[in-house]
Formats: C-alpha cells, sequence, structure tokens
C-alpha cells in the first residue's frame, strides 16, 4: 500500500507535495479548494504546473482529492442538488486541470433511500460527461440519513451509472466498521462482501481511520491508528493486504501535521516486507 496522509493546501495547492513529502507521505489526499464554502477561485496554469512538478519533487506516488462536504447530490432540495451537481462537476474539472484521476466524495443524503440513491446516479451521469475524473463513491458510517453505509446501496448506484469505467469505490475502515462491517474479527468475510457487491478492481482508495465508536454504531468519529475499536491488529492485517498493495491507503485521523507523521509512522512500521 502507498501510505500517506490527508494533506492540507492552507496557502497554496501547489504547497500540498511538500507538506505530505515532510510527513514521510508516499502518497497524498487534499481538497482542491475550501471545502467549508460554495465559492472557489479558480485554478492558475502556473499553480497548476507547480503542483505537478512538486508531486515528483516531493516524491508523491499518488494524489487523490476529496470533494467538500457541502455537495449534496442525494439531496430531494431541488436548490441544493442544483448547486451540488454544479460544484461537483466543477470540482472533477479542477482534478483535471491538476492532473488527479481520483475525485473522492461522500454519495449523499436522503430520508428515502431509493429516491437517493437515483438522484445520486443521476447526478454522476452528468457528472461524468464534462470531466475525466474518475469519481469515488466513498463508503459511509450511515450517520442520519446518509447512503453508502452499505456496500449494496454504493452497488444500486453504480449499476445505474452508464459509464462504469468512470465510477469506483474509496473504502474508510473507520466508516466500514461503524456501519456493522467487522474488519476486526471478520476480515475475510468483509473482502468477500467487496468482491461480491462491487469487485474487487472497482476499489481504487482506503482511507484508514481506527474508530472512537462501536462496531454498528452509524457514528462517524476517527481514531488513532492503535487507539480505537479496530486496533492495531486490524491495520496489520490491511497494510500486509497483497490485493491493496498498488493503492493509496490514506490517514484521515485527528490532529495536526505531528500526528499524521506519528500515525504514518505506526502503519509503515506494521509492514512485513518493508
Ligand atoms: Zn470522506
Ligand atoms: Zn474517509
Ligand atoms: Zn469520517
Amino acid at each position: 500500500m502507498l501510505l500517506g496522509a490527508h494533506v492540507s493546501i492552507a496557502g497554496s495547492i501547489a504547497s500540498a507535495p511538500q507538506r505530505g513529502g515532510d510527513m514521510g507521505c508516499d502518497a497524498i489526499q487534499i481538497f482542491t479548494k475550501n471545502q467549508r464554502q460554495w465559492k472557489v477561485k479558480e485554478i492558475g496554469a502556473e499553480e497548476a504546473e507547480s503542483f505537478k512538478k512538486n508531486l515528483s519533487k516531493f516524491g508523491i506516488e499518488s494524489t487523490v482529492a476529496h470533494a467538500s462536504y457541502l455537495i449534496n447530490l442525494g439531496s430531494g432540495k431541488e436548490e441544493l442538488y442544483k448547486k451540488s451537481l454544479e460544484s461537483f462537476t466543477k470540482e472533477g474539472k479542477r482534478c483535471d486541470i491538476l492532473g488527479i484521476a481520483y475525485l473522492v466524495f461522500h454519495p449523499g443524503t436522503n430520508e428515502d433511500e431509493r429516491k437517493g440513491i437515483k438522484n445520486i446516479s443521476n447526478a454522476l451521469n452528468r457528472a461524468v460527461g464534462n470531466t475525466k475524473t474518475i469519481f469515488l463513491l466513498e463508503t459511509t458510517a450511515g450517520q442520519g440519513s446518509s447512503i453508502g453505509y452499505k456496500l449494496d446501496q454504493l452497488a444500486s448506484i453504480i449499476d445505474r451509472v452508464e459509464d462504469k469505467k468512470r465510477i469506483g469505490i474509496c473504502l474508510d475502515t473507520c466508516h466500514m466498521y461503524s456501519a456493522g462491517y467487522d474488519i476486526k474479527r471478520n476480515y475475510e468475510k468483509v473482502v468477500e462482501s467487496i468482491e461480491d457487491n462491487i469487485g474487487m478492481e472497482r476499489v481504487k482508495v482506503i482511507h484508514l481511520n481506527d474508530s472512537k465508536n462501536s462496531l454498528g454504531s452509524r457514528i462517524d468519529r476517527h481514531e488513532h491508528i492503535g487507539k480505537g475499536s479496530l486496533g492495531i491488529e486490524s491495520f496489520r492485517t490491511l497494510v500486509n493486504d497483497k490485493r491493496w498493495a498498488n493503492l493509496p491507503g490514506i490517514l484521515e485521523t485527528p490532529g495536526g501535521e505531528e500526528d499524521y507523521r506519528r500515525n504514518l509512522e505506526i502503519l509503515k512500521g506494521l509492514r512485513v516486507e518493508k
């Protein structure tokens, strides 16, 4: 696994690769914009060039983007849905400019699961035509009315997307455990269920987070590696699983750069083959 962390773009997007390199990342995840705001500043050609140059300069082998949390492609509220789709497509285009292949996003929320799934897949069909990005549905913890905490929900979304090459999955270990997938005690069964519902080839990114809450709690609270309910052995299994060998494994644990550095060292220490 190419290990890394979510890295800040404070100052400039072009500063993220060095920040990641300094932490010891082989892979990084970034927001391509301030994720708490709808409005967005265009990416200049110079900024994009220097971002790409810095990736190779600081040894980052894999980069993924994470979409803004404001976006809700599941929403039944017309105005929010429209705004979400517009912003989502724009983020896809930003990834194209930056040369980032994958945009991870939370599928969305809707009290009516069926309607939510329909809205999300319609949005994907629209966005796919306007960008080159591969959109990655992230597994969610299932808090509130969020969709995507069951693999078969993600499968139903993919099923309705016409250009399936453009859709993949991002597994989040904290979310999956909180959603009731027992990575800790029943790892192989969970992998089998990914294989059966989605297909292994569709998994492109893994978020490596321990969880503050118990199996099936459906609460989304990340914890430092080895300090939560998943525990250190779960991560030993994950980082050494050859099926994920070429995938980026991204930390989204609490705290700042120091905490990421420490968590990253813990993960690297778990590798059998260094
Ligand atoms: Zn996420
Ligand atoms: Zn995540
Ligand atoms: Zn989370």
